[in-house]
């Protein structure tokens, strides 16, 4: 899938195509230069197969194999964004890891990324892709995410890159106070909500409507 030597890319993978990205972004109102930054210098053409190389700067959601899609863009910029609104990251938690684009926008603007994919062939791509990249402040997990990971919290953030019917139970639990939680929510329509931890409970608030594939359950 990667190939090492096309990193830099070249025509529709060129820095200049991925500048039109970032620029089409801005234009849909994201506004954080971290995210904008990073996603400026992530080559997301080696996230996908080669064959969907030259679509790699769409702003699109593209198949990745095992019934499974990398985010677009916009919906990764605005995920990012709304969890740094509230401050610098240390600790954040992804569920879902799939083709690991997300996770490297993430370990570039906060301290340490742990993430987890129920896919073996995903998390096993992704984990090498993202070493090729030399993300070293990431912490991988194949397993099933739902019950998120207990013994690397509290979390100042937790991103849910797959929609579950109703939030895990348990789940915001693992935020420290203060931190946030972005996750998509319903089946046919789905909601993005933001969930703030704070010392009397849980502050929820509604983003937008979203697709997501489901956040499914065990491990494959
Ligand atoms: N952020 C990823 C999105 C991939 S799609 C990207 O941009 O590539 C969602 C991912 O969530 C898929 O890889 C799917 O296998 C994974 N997933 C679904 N349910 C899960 C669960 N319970 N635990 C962990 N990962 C899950």
């Amino acid at each position: 899938m990667v190939n090492p030597l096309d990193l830099k890319g070249s025509g529709m993978t060129s820095q200049r195509t991925r500048s039109r990205l970032v620029a089409r972004l801005r234009e849909q109102g994201i506004t954080d230069e971290r995210v904008l930054e990073a996603i400026n210098s992530t080559p997301r053409h080696v996230f996908v197969d080669e064959a969907l190389s030259h679509r790699a700067y769409e702003d699109t959601a593209l198949p990745i194999g095992f019934n499974q899609t990398i985010s677009q863009p916009y919906i990764v910029a605005r995920m990012t964004e709304s969890l740094l609104a509230g401050g610098p990251l240390k600790k954040v938690l992804e569920i879902g890891t799939g083709s690991g684009y997300q996770t490297a926008i993430l370990a570039q603007v906060v301290d340490r990324v742990f993430t987890i994919e129920r896919v073996q062939g995903l998390y096993e791509r992704a984990k090498s892709i993202l070493k090729l990249l030399k993300q070293k402040n990431i912490v991988y997990k194949y397993d099933d995410g739902n019950v998120g990971w207990q013994e690397r919290g509290p979390f100042d953030g937790i991103i849910v890159t797959a929609s579950p019917r109703l939030i895990p139970e348990g789940l915001a639990a693992q935020l420290a106070i203060g931190g946030r939680l972005v996750i998509p929510v319903g089946d046919e329509t789905q909601q993005l909500k933001l969930i703030t931890a704070t010392a009397q409970g849980f502050d929820t608030e509604t983003l937008e409507t979203v697709r997501f594939v489901p956040l499914l359950s065990g491990k494959v």
